[in-house]
C-alpha cells in the first residue's frame, strides 16, 4: 500500500511548494523509493488549457495529452515519475465529475453536498493515481494558500485520508514562511503560528514545518516554532533560499529531511548515492566554464513562468556544455518597426517558443530573417517552427503572400493552415493536437545526429500544421524537413542547411528536458551557440 504525503502551504503564495514537493519526490527516490506526485489546483476551470498565460504561467503537457499545472513541469524535472492526467486535479475537474454523476441520477436522489460528495470525489482521484501508479509514496500537493476559502474541500478531504489511514501512512508538511523584520533585525515566527493554527482549526496537524527563511534558523527559534505548533523540535526545517532551484534537494538533505520523513512513515530505506545529482547538477551550475548569450523572443516575456520549461531546458543544456546561459528576453512587438540589430547584440542564438494568437507575430519573423541572414543559431519550438517556415516561404521562395491561416484566414499561401478535420472545431477546451506523438528522422540531418536515433516521441500542443501542399516548393529552394509523423505524413521537424544550426520543431521539446538528462535539441542549440563569436 502506498503512503502519503500532503504538502500544504502557509503565510503567502509563492513559496516554492512545487519545488518543495518536487525536492521531496527527488530525496526519496534516491533512497530507493518510487514516487508520484499529485497537485491539486482549487480553481473552477477544468484545466488550465484555456488560460492566459499571465494568469498561470505556462501550460505544461503531458504525454497522455494532459494541460495541466506548471508545478508538474517541475516534479517531472527532478523526479523520474510518470506524469499523467491524473496527476493534476483541479477543483473544476472535480466538480465537472460531480455534476455529470448528479445528472446521469447516479446519487440516488440524495442532495448533492460539498462534504460528502466533493470531498470523496477528490479523495477518489488521489486513491486512483495511488492505485494506478504502484509506488510507494504519494506526494499530494494542495495548491493556495491556508485560509483561502477556494481550498477547504481539498484540506477537508486531505484531512479525512489521513484519519483513515492513521499513523505511519500519511504525513502532513506545511510550507510556511518565517519573514524577517530588518528594522528590529529579527526573524518573526507569528505568521507561521498563525498559519498552523489555521490547519488545525479545520483538524490537520503538521508533522514538518518546511520553514522558508532567507536567514539561517537559531536553535533558540525552532525550540519555539516547535512548541507554539506543536511539532517535534527534528520536524522544524530550514529552507532557505538558494541561488538555484536545483539546490533545493541538497538543503533539504542538509537537515535530513529524507530520513526524517521515512522515520514518520515508518519505512526503511537505506541511504544511497545523492552525490550523482549534487556533483553533476548542483556543481556545474555554481561553476560554469563557459557562458552564452540566448535570446528569447516571445510576448510573455514579462512573466518568468510564462516560458518555464524552455528557460529550465535552456538551463539543462548550459550544465550540459558547462556554460551559464544569459537569457536576453526580447519582446516580439518592439521588434515590428524600424531596426532590430540592437536587440540582438553578443547574442549567440535565438529562441522563438510556442504561442497563440496574431500580437508580435510579424516582430517575431523578422528575429527569425535576422538569425538566418546573420547566421546565429536558432531554434524555433512550435509556433517558431511554423514562422520559420513562413518566414523562408516569403524571403527565399517569394512567396509574399505566405502566411499561417491562424493569423490570416484567406492567406494567399497558407503554408500553415488547418487539417480538414479541424475545421469542424468549436470548443476550446483540449482539442487540439496533444502529447506524445511518433516522429521518424531523416538520417544524417541535425536532428537526427542531435538524437543520435531515427524513431522519436515527442509531446505537442497546436492546432495548425505545416501544409503538405507546399512541401515541393519549400524544399527545393532548400528548406529540409528532416522529421515527419510517420502515421499522417505530417512535417515534424525543418531546417535550414547552408546555416550554422537552424531548426524549427512542431514539437515542445523542452518538456522533456531534465537537469541531469538534458534534451539533445537544446544541447546542440547551445553547443553551436557557444561557437558563435
Ligand atoms: N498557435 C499555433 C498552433 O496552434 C502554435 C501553438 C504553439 O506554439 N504551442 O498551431
Amino acid at each position: 500500500m502506498s503512503k502519503f504525503i500532503f504538502v500544504t502551504g502557509g503565510v503567502v503564495s509563492s513559496l516554492g511548494k512545487g519545488i518543495a514537493a518536487a525536492s521531496i519526490g527527488k530525496l526519496l527516490e534516491t533512497r530507493g523509493l518510487h514516487v508520484t506526485i499529485i497537485k491539486c489546483d482549487p480553481y473552477l476551470n477544468v484545466d488550465p488549457g484555456t488560460m492566459n498565460p499571465y494568469q498561470h504561467g505556462e501550460v505544461y503537457v503531458t504525454d497522455d495529452g494532459a494541460e495541466t499545472d506548471l508545478d508538474l513541469g517541475h516534479y517531472e524535472r527532478f523526479t523520474n515519475g510518470i506524469f499523467t492526467k491524473d496527476n493534476n486535479v483541479t477543483a473544476g475537474k472535480i466538480y465537472y465529475s460531480v455534476i455529470t454523476k448528479e445528472r446521469k441520477g447516479d446519487y440516488l436522489g440524495k442532495t448533492v453536498q460539498i462534504i460528502p460528495h466533493i470531498t470523496d470525489e477528490i479523495q477518489h482521484c488521489i486513491k486512483k493515481v495511488a492505485k494506478n501508479h504502484d509506488v510507494d509514496v504519494v506526494i499530494v500537493e494542495i495548491g493556495g494558500t491556508v485560509g483561502d476559502i477556494e481550498s477547504l474541500p481539498f484540506l477537508e478531504a486531505i484531512r479525512q485520508l489521513r484519519w483513515e489511514m492513521g499513523e505511519h501512512y500519511a504525513i502532513n508538511i506545511h510550507v510556511t514562511l518565517l519573514p524577517y523584520i530588518k528594522s528590529c533585525g529579527e526573524q518573526k515566527t507569528k505568521p507561521t503560528q498563525h498559519s498552523v493554527g489555521r490547519l488545525r482549526e479545520i483538524g490537520i496537524q503538521p508533522d514538518i514545518l518546511l520553514c522558508r527563511t532567507e536567514r539561517p534558523i537559531s536553535q533558540e527559534q525552532r525550540e519555539k516554532i516547535a512548541l507554539f505548533c506543536n511539532v517535534d523540535v527534528e520536524g522544524v526545517v530550514e529552507a532557505p533560499d538558494v541561488k538555484h532551484i536545483y539546490e533545493v534537494p541538497s538543503s533539504f538533505k542538509k537537515e535530513n529531511l529524507d530520513s526524517l520523513i521515512l522515520k514518520k512513515l515508518n519505512i526503511k530505506a537505506p541511504e544511497r548515492d545523492f552525490k550523482a545529482w549534487e556533483d553533476y547538477v548542483v556543481k556545474r551550475l555554481r561553476h560554469p566554464k563557459k557562458e552564452a548569450t540566448i535570446a528569447v523572443v516571445g510576448k510573455y516575456i514579462l512573466l518568468p513562468d510564462a516560458y518555464k520549461s524552455i528557460y529550465e531546458a535552456l538551463g539543462h543544456a548550459g550544465i550540459a556544455n558547462d556554460a551559464r546561459i544569459n537569457i536576453v528576453k526580447v519582446d516580439s512587438e518592439d521588434l515590428e518597426k524600424g531596426k532590430i540589430d540592437r536587440f540582438f547584440k553578443n547574442v549567440q542564438g535565438v529562441l522563438v517558443p510556442g504561442g497563440f494568437g496574431h500580437r508580435g507575430i510579424e516582430g517575431k519573423i523578422r528575429a527569425i530573417r535576422f538569425a538566418r541572414e546573420n547566421d546565429i543559431p536558432y531554434f524555433g519550438i512550435c509556433l517558431g517552427m511554423q514562422l520559420a517556415t513562413v518566414e523562408f516561404a516569403r524571403n527565399i521562395c517569394g512567396l509574399k503572400g505566405a502566411n499561417s491561416t491562424e493569423f490570416e484566414k484567406n492567406a494567399k499561401d497558407p503554408v500553415i493552415s488547418l487539417l480538414a478535420e479541424q475545421h469542424q472545431i468549436t470548443d476550446m477546451g483540449a482539442t487540439m493536437r496533444l502529447g506524445a506523438y511518433p516522429c521518424r528522422l531523416v538520417k544524417d540531418t541535425r536532428v537526427q545526429v542531435a538524437y543520435k536515433k531515427e524513431d522519436i516521441l515527442e509531446r505537442h500542443r497546436h492546432r495548425y500544421e505545416f501544409n503538405n501542399a507546399y512541401r515541393e516548393v519549400l524544399t527545393s529552394k532548400g528548406l529540409v524537413i528532416s522529421g515527419v509523423n510517420p502515421e499522417r505524413d505530417l512535417v515534424e521537424v525543418v531546417e535550414v542547411r547552408k546555416h550554422r544550426w537552424f531548426l524549427g520543431c512542431q514539437f515542445h521539446p523542452e518538456f522533456r528536458s531534465k537537469p541531469d538528462k538534458p534534451h539533445p535539441l537544446f544541447r546542440d542549440f547551445i553547443a553551436v551557440a557557444l561557437t558563435v563569436k
